[in-house]
Parts: C-alpha cells; structure tokens; sequence
C-alpha cells in the first residue's frame, strides 16, 4: 500500500544527511565533550560547529545559544527560568490563548505558585493583536510569552511588531518558533525577542534535541542544576551526537528553506482551493495567506476528525486532527475553541502538514480519497441526516 505522510508538523523524519554526520559521533568521536583529552575535544568541536551554524542562522551570537532537549525544555527553561529571575520585580506574565501546551502549562504551574497570566485572545485567524498585549500590560509585568506560528491552523504571528512593544516597555519577550526555525526565515534581531525556542525534530534533525537562545543581558535562572556545561544554566552531560545533527539539519535548511516554502505554498494553495471545492461545508481555519508554508486546516462540518483521520490511516495517509499532543483526549482543541468555533465544528478538523519529501501526487492522492472518505462518514452521521 501507498503510505503518504503529511503530518510534519508533528515531526518530521531525519534528512539521511543529517544521520551522516552524526554517526561518527556514536563511535569514534563519543568522548564527553568536558573531557580534556583528544576524544573529548573532538566532541567538543562538534558541538561548538553546531552552535556556531544556529547562531548565525537565527543571527544571534553562539553564546547566545543554550542547547536543550528540546522544545518543551526550552519553553519551560524560559518561562520559568524568567518567572524565577524577575519575581522580585513582578509577578504578571502576557501570553496567548493559543500557544503550545509547552508554554501554557508552566505558565498555568506559576498561577499555582502565586504569578498572575493573562491570555490574550484571538480574532478568528488566530491572530494575536498588538494592541491588545499593549493594553494588557501592567507595571508588574515581567515576561511576554508568544509563538511565532501556530502548530495547529499555522498562523503567523506579529512578532516583530510586540517584541517592540515589549522592548520599549522593557520586558522580557520570549517567542516559541519551533515551527517556523527552517520553514520561514527567523532572525532574532529583526524579531526582537530576547527568548527563542526550537527544536531539531520538526526540521530534519534528531528527536530530543533543541535549543534556547538567550539574549545576553537577559536575566533567566538556571534550569538543571550540576556541572557546568552550557555556562552552568543547563547541566548535564552534551547530546553530542544530537547536537551536531541539529547543526546540519541547520545547513541543510539554510540552503533549501527558500525553494521548499515556494513549493510547499503552491500544494497549500491548492489544498486550500480544492478541498472546497471537491466538499461541501468545509472552512478553513486559520488567514488564507498569513500562514506557514506546509499548514492546511480544515474543518469538516458533521463529522469527527478522528474518524477521518482513521480512515485515512487506513488508506496509508497520515494527517493529525490538530496537535498530536492532545490526539488522545477527546476535548476539542483550545486553538479551535479561541478562533470561536462552536464544539461540534471544532471536533471535526484535519490539519494536513506537509515537508520535504512531500510531492504533488501526494496532494492528488489526498484530494481523491479524502472527498470519498467524507461522502461515507457523512452518510452514517445522524447530524448530517437531520439536515
Ligand atoms: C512540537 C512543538 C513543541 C514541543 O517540542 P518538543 O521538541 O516535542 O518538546 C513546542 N511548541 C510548538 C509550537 C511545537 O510545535
């Protein structure tokens, strides 16, 4: 059977050239890299490579660059490490009604331990306004926490134009990008963020491996307590062979980002084009233009999303009904419930996410079976029947 995976957004597979230069890692370069001899240093370079690749990709410096395992250490690493740095100044947090469950639940965790979060709402794109975080800022403010682009409608945030905001009000402004870093340039400067998360499995690189880039100046208290690696902010032995895959995975979108967004924006336009047209009832989550380049979210009105999903699956196409995080709880997603749609039309979303090797059959193929899937669920559903 045909296997089609379009579900990058959750992960994606590792670029065979980024296992390349791991390899060598595992085996004649596996030293510790704090370890002063020769197999040591080898690691050791490796690693500072690596971080010299991000830093310059994201225009940072690489002392800017912590490595993580991850985009949840990252996320959490900021957001508490801020909270625990500034609570002297303050105690209130801004962020979104939309981000990752990465960064809405250490901020909920510090609800608990005394901290006031404001969540700023959305419009119906998924679009955090300005405005809005502007008026939502208090003199005890001390972290400003939003993603760069949704994980599950793909919308695009103003970043740029709140980390000014921020800045001029002088707090610290964190941005999740792990789903923009490789998909659409992120410059740390022209975003004006002091915080950055990202994480090497949704670009081509290793799972468990990721980063925060920290602006120097910026005030953060340690995460994991022990030797000094990473400055002593983050102890623990180096995932040597992960970082230096993250670096490469790096390189390779450095090189190949721009030619695979041009080409994934033309099957996202034509997703969005044609799924219309070949169903009836269907919307679309998220701006129609202000989107990532392999973000596609449907909703299908009187059907479940996991049902089409099984069926899918079964049919060897891989999709997600929103984020794989929350693919087992049976709640519809707060991202879907935040841009107001009702519950039973939230329960009915597909997000269609595609990557590297994803080609235009593939998109044929979706576009063939998907309406027929549709046909037959609708066909069993007692809400459609009622119509
Ligand atoms: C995947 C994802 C995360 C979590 O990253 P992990 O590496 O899986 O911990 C956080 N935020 C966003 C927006 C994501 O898409």
């Amino acid at each position: 059977m045909k296997r089609i995976y379009l579900d990058y957004a959750a992960t994606t597979p590792c670029d065979p050239e980024v296992l390349k230069v791991m390899e060598p890692y595992f085996f004649e370069k596996f030293g510790n890299p704090s370890s002063l001899h020769v197999f040591g240093q080898e690691a050791k370079k490796g690693i500072e490579d690596a971080r010299e690749y991000l830093a310059s990709f994201i225009g940072a410096d690489p002392s800017e660059i912590i490595f993580t395992s991850g985009g949840t250490e990252s996320d959490n690493f900021a957001i508490s490490g801020v909270a625990h740095a500034l609570e002297n100044k303050g105690r209130h947090i801004i962020t979104s009604a939309i981000e990752h469950h990465a960064v809405s639940e250490p901020c909920k965790f510090l609800e608990k331990k005394g901290f006031k979060v404001t969540y700023v709402g959305v419009d119906k794109y998924g679009q955090v306004s300005p405005d809005k975080v502007k008026k939502a800022i208090t003199d005890k403010t001390i972290l400003i926490s939003l993603m760069h682009a949704n994980n599950e409608i793909g919308t695009i945030q103003p970043i740029a134009e709140i980390g000014k905001i921020a800045r001029d009000k002088g707090i610290t402004f964190h941005t999740d990008a792990v789903q923009t870093v490789g998909h659409i340039p992120v410059n740390v400067n022209e975003l004006n963020v002091d915080l950055l998360s990202l994480a090497a499995h949704k670009f081509y690189g290793p799972k468990g491996v990721g980063a925060l880039y920290v602006k120097r100046g910026t005030r953060i208290e340690t995460f994991l307590r022990g030797g000094d690696q990473e400055k002593g902010r983050r102890a623990s032995t180096h995932n040597t062979t992960g970082i230096v895959g993250l670096g490469k995975a790096v390189e390779l979108c450095r090189a190949k980002m721009d030619e695979e967004a041009s080409f994934q924006i033309k099957l996202r336009d034509r997703l969005i084009k044609e799924i219309p047209e070949k169903i009836s009832e269907v919307y679309l989550n998220g701006p129609a233009q202000n989107r990532l380049p392999n973000n596609v979210n449907f909703s299908i009105k009187y059907i479940e999303g996991e049902s089409i999903l099984l069926n899918l699956d079964m049919l060897g196409i891989a999709c997600s009904t929103g984020s794989a995080c929350t693919s087992t709880s049976l709640e519809p997603s707060h991202v879907l419930l935040a841009i107001g749609l009702p519950h039973e039309i939230a329960h009915g979303s597909l997000r269609i996410s595609m990557g590297r090797w994803t080609k235009e059959e593939d998109v044929d193929y979706l576009l063939e079976s998907l309406p027929k899937i549709v046909d037959k669920l609708r066909a069993m559903s007692p809400l459609y029947d009622k119509k």
